[in-house]
């Protein structure tokens, strides 16, 4: 089996008054069909630009500046924008960070569904009312699969006129719209509640498994993570520091970071576990530490933790950027 996607030393620059701002820098990523992959790290940590990045979303003067991004096969680097643009709608589907700004809040919530059926279906009849009808009746399907209901009154609908959850459903509806191979999920559910949170993933987990699709879940939660994903992709200041099966890195965090990650967050299985925040924040991407990024925060870090660090192989799929990784017992080498 060869993976969906195959990201390799991904890297993309922002050009500011200041210098430049390396978002993503060398970053490898796998998705294996019908998997559900984590991308997890703390905000401003690059999980958005790498997967804007894949698609060719990155606004101007923002850039891709080099790597290779493999999706079934194909070279999407160096592509053209329109077939960027047809790959998009089709094979691969995004579903932003923010759905409110993401929905035109102007457009009936139909009308929305209808154009993305529009611009990508072949399947359509050509022209007239069979055209219409075939748009509509695929558009209250969408919106049913998604768990909208009354989903045929609701077509006429405006994005305001829904809930948070209910928007998120929608936009994840219109990125369904072309039955993509590979869903990525932006914080689909960073905005809203914890009920209504379970009940996204457990859309998404349906829909996984119903459509035999691919799913990237973008997340700051690494509880999330714990829940839902096959494997997961820890990413700190532009880079991937830890992946691995999800169980196998949750179980026994490598990288003092996915340990960092796992201490401040709050565990609803385990309440009186004491949360530990991390000290310190993010390092400035215009001039980043040469040697790992993690260094200033970490509390093993050594003089060596100055030089590059390599990412590194380890068994059983797992991989670690650190030349002191934690054993099982949390202790560094
Ligand atoms: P995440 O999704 O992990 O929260 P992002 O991928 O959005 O992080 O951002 C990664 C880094 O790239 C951040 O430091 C952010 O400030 C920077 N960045 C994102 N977009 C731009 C831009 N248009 N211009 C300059 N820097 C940007
Ligand atoms: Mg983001």
């Amino acid at each position: 089996m060869s993976a969906l996607l195959a990201v390799r030393g991904l890297r993309t620059e922002f050009p500011t008054e200041d210098g430049t701002v390396v978002a993503v820098d060398g970053v490898d990523l796998d998705v294996w069909p019908g998997e559900c992959l984590g991308v997890v790290g703390e905000s401003g940590s690059g999980k958005s630009v790498t997967f804007l990045s894949l698609l060719g979303l990155v606004r101007p003067p923002g850039h891709v500046a080099g790597g290779s991004i493999r999706f079934a096969g194909q070279e999407l680097r160096g592509m053209s924008a329109a077939a960027l643009r047809a790959l998009r709608g089709k094979a691969i589907a995004l579903t932003f960070q923010d759905a409110q700004t993401a929905l035109n809040p102007s457009m009936r919530i139909g009308a929305q569904i209808a154009e993305v059926l529009e611009a990508h279906l072949e399947d359509l009849p050509r022209t007239g009312a069979a055209r219409r009808a075939a748009v509509q009746a695929r558009a209250v399907e969408l919106m049913r699969m998604v768990g909208i209901p009354a989903a045929e009154r609701r077509m006429g609908e405006y994005p305001h006129q829904f809930s948070g959850g209910m928007r998120q459903r929608i936009m994840i509806a219109i990125a369904l719209a072309c039955r993509p191979q590979l869903l990525i999920a932006d914080e689909p559910t960073s905005a809203l509640d914890v009920t209504i949170q379970a009940q996204i993933l457990d859309l998404l987990d349906d829909l996984r498994a119903r459509l035999g699709m691919s799913v990237v879940l973008i997340t700051h939660d690494l509880g999330v993570v714990a829940e839902r994903c096959d494997r997961v992709a820890v990413m700190y200041a532009g880079q991937v520091v830890e992946t691995g099966p999800t169980e196998a890195v949750i179980a026994a965090p490598r990288h003092p970071y996915t340990r960092g990650l796992l201490d401040s967050a709050p565990w609803l299985d385990d309440l009186d576990r004491p949360i530990r925040p991390m000290p310190g924040s993010v390092p400035n991407l215009i001039a980043p530490p040469i040697g790992c990024r993690f260094a200033p925060r970490c509390p093993h870090g050594i003089d060596a933790c100055g030089a590059p660090v390599p990412m590194r192989e380890e068994a059983d799929g797992r991989a670690v950027r650190c030349i002191r990784p934690l054993d099982a017992a949390g202790s560094p080498a």
